[in-house]
């Protein structure tokens, strides 16, 4: 592996130098008004990338999936009922965290490669009339599947049921790179975490509390301690934490949030359309396709490209990263050595997207898959020619 190049797993990804720079600080006290300098912009920065005028927002030292359990945990009673698709490793995780936590889960299994079916939530909303489900959960991004899903078209499935169940939304793979509205589409707690959209390490589970979710924690009994959203409520009014906060992490993502910010959250998500377009076309002149089963759901953060029939698409990974020093992302779960992923998300240009694409030629020409070396990189070399 090389620390050369460019990183094209769809997590961690790639870090600019700056945000390096801002992670490694000398340690300050973690009680006092200069650490409430790096918090507030903090958690101001994170409710504009969500678009959200009031969003509550928790930052833990954790991960992606410890923002899954402070959603259950802060909001639910063992033996609710929560609603949620299986269409991918990573909503099939969250779904064995439901049930490890005694919820009462009903699955609607889902094609790898489809999004959430959203007439279905809907009939089944409206079929729970006496409201027994008390949380949608919906996956935004398949990360495993590079699926993309309809999360306005899940509120306005729950507004047609007139069904007063939380909405919770999987943002890890798609907040900060790709479009997330929560107080347009009336998100009540909407997760993600540092190493993705953001730019950084793995360390931080970040979540966004809507008014209804945060005055759930106040009657919720799942046990909890480390995730208690309202010891960290309590913290943040003295500048602190219930505990020690990773305040250099928090340093980088002050500065992460700057920069998404001054490059415009929309200009960071046309870029992100416009770098996996670019991907998409070379995917095409391969001759080959992706595990997203149609344009409406392919994602903007990552593509799970198919390999054919016979052939072991972990090779690929194996190969690019022995020989090339290039890394890109297995196939998990289901479609475990059925495809390869390309990671398109963070901080990445059109000039390392075209490397990542051609260092993938050599590695599947080296295999004996059937691809003209350069068909994929002069395919998304005139895409962005063009700009967007
Ligand atoms: C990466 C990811 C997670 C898990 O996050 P961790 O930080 O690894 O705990 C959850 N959901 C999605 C969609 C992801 O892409």
């Amino acid at each position: 592996m090389s620390f050369q190049n460019p990183v094209f797993i769809p997590g961690p990804t790639n870090m600019p130098e700056a945000i390096r720079q801002a992670c490694f600080m000398p340690t300050i006290d973690h009680r006092s008004p200069l650490f409430g300098k790096i918090l507030h912009p903090c958690l101001s920065g994170v409710r504009k990338v969500l678009k959200s005028d009031s969003a509550h927002i928790f930052i833990f030292p954790s991960t992606g999936t410890g923002g899954w359990e402070t959603t259950l945990t802060n909001t639910l009673n063992a033996g609710d009922k929560v609603l949620i698709a299986r269409n991918g490793m990573f909503s099939h995780r969250w779904i064995d965290m439901c049930q490890r936590h005694g919820l009462d889960v009903q699955i609607v299994e889902t094609r790898w490669g489809n999004g959430i079916p959203v007439d279905e939530y809907e009939a089944i909303l409206k079929a729970d009339t006496g409201h027994a489900i008390k949380a949608v959960l919906a996956t935004h991004n398949e990360t495993a599947t590079g699926v993309k899903s309809d999360i306005a078209g899940v509120r306005r499935a729950m507004d047609a049921a007139g069904h007063p169940a939380l909405l919770f939304v999987d943002g890890v793979s798609s907040i900060g790179s790709m479009d997330f509205r929560f107080d347009e589409w009336k998100v009540d707690v909407a997760v993600t975490g540092s190493q993705k959209g953001f730019m950084l390490p793995a360390g931080l589970a970040i979540v966004g509390f809507s008014d209804k979710a945060r005055a759930a924690a106040d009657s919720a009994t799942l046990p909890r301690t480390f995730f208690d959203i309202r010891d960290m409520e309590k913290g943040y009014a003295s500048n602190a934490y219930p505990y020690t906060p990773p305040v250099g992490l928090m340093n980088g993502l002050k500065l992460s949030l700057e920069m998404i910010l001054d490059e415009g959250i929309d200009n960071v998500i046309a870029r992100h359309t416009r770098i996996a377009t670019g991907v998409r076309h070379a995917v095409d002149a391969w001759g080959l396709t992706l595990c997203a089963n149609s344009p409406e759901v392919y994602s903007d953060s990552v593509s799970a490209i198919r390999t054919p029939e016979g052939f072991n698409a972990t090779d690929i990974v194996a190969r690019a990263a022995e020989k090339y020093g290039m890394a890109f992302g297995v196939g998990l779960g289901e479609v475990a050595g059925k495809v390869f992923r390309i990671g398109h998300l963070g901080s990445l240009t059109d000039a390392m997207m075209l490397s990542g694409l051609a260092t993938a030629e050599m590695v599947m020409k080296d295999l004996g898959l059937d691809i003209k070396l350069g068909s994929g990189v002069a395919a998304a070399q005139e895409f962005y020619r063009h700009g967007s």
